[in-house]
């Protein structure tokens, strides 16, 4: 039996990865935006062998590389883009696009699957297809890049029998691989909420419909969302996150308007809320007499990561890493777009723990940890391996 990728392999091109993450995270770009880095990727990968794609779905990019005479296909993809956030880290590779970093880590998750995308280039120890996926814009919401590159035919023009993805994990040890079956992370939708009263002077509030007094029912109502409909071991959050109306303390307003983060891990939990909010945002206006307006709109599906490719993800990682350096990861109230992938194809989205005392995502003084960059790259070519074996 051939051997398949140890960590020891990656020893050797960890000084090559490190120049790359370094490159990318120092040359930041928006989503939408990430032309250089693509360019950046696509000659990489060009260098090795791969039959590139450029612009699928905007600036993706698609690897791929055939080999041997095996039916089976995988596809692996990582992330691009950055956020508009000012970074305050002093490392000498610090951002020089003002305004602009790497705060999510895309910086690394590219890195690793270059540095897996040489490996398997140089060994070819697979027989099958392998598409390695660099996708634009994760950081904008449901209509970003994993949507745009599923609509410009990704799983048409480079069918797949599974994907998996990842992403780095502030809290958990550098290396550290987690892994959890099922749902992972959760859906994000979003509910804007207008309300119609009757407006008039302060002082004759008999004579006014009043949009606070109603809003304010409204946020009390839906505190029992999850607290008395949601079944008891399940978990969810409704955050009314805006509040907005009235002009001055004299004057009852005549409208005011309420924004909603709904977080669910299942569907069925996701449809009942959705039925909750407007029974009671409904309801409550009316018995005040105010008319609503609502807006619910569905964000990233739930991560839901399919059983039997989460069992052989960690089977690969437990083999790479050893027994029982493989946690299971508690679920993630965050949402994730490779969500829109595991609705077509079955997969799996892995963590990756990026330092016990890494600085939260999204935040200025965030750092990919380089650590975790060996790991990672070691996990994506082996899984390709033993998937195409
Ligand atoms: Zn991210």
């Amino acid at each position: 039996m051939k051997k398949f990728a140890e960590l020891e392999d990656f020893a050797s091109a960890e000084a090559e990865m490190l120049r790359i993450r370094h490159h990318l995270h120092a040359h930041p770009e928006l989503s939408f935006q990430e032309e250089n880095t693509a360019a950046f990727v696509s000659g990489k990968l060009e260098q090795w062998g791969y039959e590139v794609t450029r612009n699928v779905g905007g600036h993706g990019v698609v690897g791929r590389l055939r080999e041997g005479d095996g039916n089976r296909s995988i596809a692996i993809r990582a992330d691009m883009d950055a956020l508009p956030i000012t970074e305050v880290t002093e490392s000498e590779y610090a951002s020089t696009a003002p305004g602009i970093m790497h705060a999510c880590g895309h910086d690394g998750h590219t890195t690793m699957l270059l540095g897996a995308a040489e490996y398997l280039a140089r060994t070819r120890n697979f027989s099958g297809t392998l598409n390695l996926i660099f996708q634009p814009a994760e950081e904008v919401g449901p209509n970003g890049g994993a949507k745009a590159m599923i609509a410009d035919g990704l799983f048409e023009r480079f069918p797949c029998d599974a994907i998996f993805g990842l992403h780095n994990h502030p809290g958990a040890p550098a290396g550290t691989i987690l892994m959890r079956s099922g749902p992972l992370m959760a859906a994000a939708d979003t509910v804007n909420i207008t309300l119609h009263g009757k407006g008039g002077h302060a002082a004759r509030p008999h004579l006014c419909i009043d949009p606070i007094v109603v809003g304010s029912s409204i946020v009390m109502a839906l505190q029992t969302v999850v607290s008395r409909s949601v079944d008891s071991t399940e978990t969810a959050v409704v955050t009314v996150g805006t509040f907005n109306g009235g002009t001055a303390t004299n004057v009852i307003a005549q409208s005011a308007s309420l924004s909603l983060s709904v977080r669910t891990f299942s569907p069925e939990v996701r449809a009942l809320i959705k039925d909750r909010i407007y029974m009671i945002v409904e309801t409550q206006a009316e018995s005040w007499g105010a008319t609503v307006d609502i807006e619910y709109d569905s964000g990233h599906p739930i991560v839901f990561n399919a059983p039997e490719e989460t069992a052989f993800a960690t089977e690969v990682a437990t083999e790479l890493t050893g027994e029982g350096s493989v946690p299971e990861c508690a679920l993630i109230p965050g949402s994730e777009d490779f969500s829109h992938y595991l609705d077509h194809k079955p997969g799996c989205f892995i963590r990756l723990g990026n330092g016990e005392d890494s600085a939260a995502l999204h935040t200025p003084n965030y750092d990919f940890n380089d650590r975790s960059l060996t790991t990672g790259a070691a996990l994506w070519a082996r899984l390709a391996e033993r998937y195409l074996s």
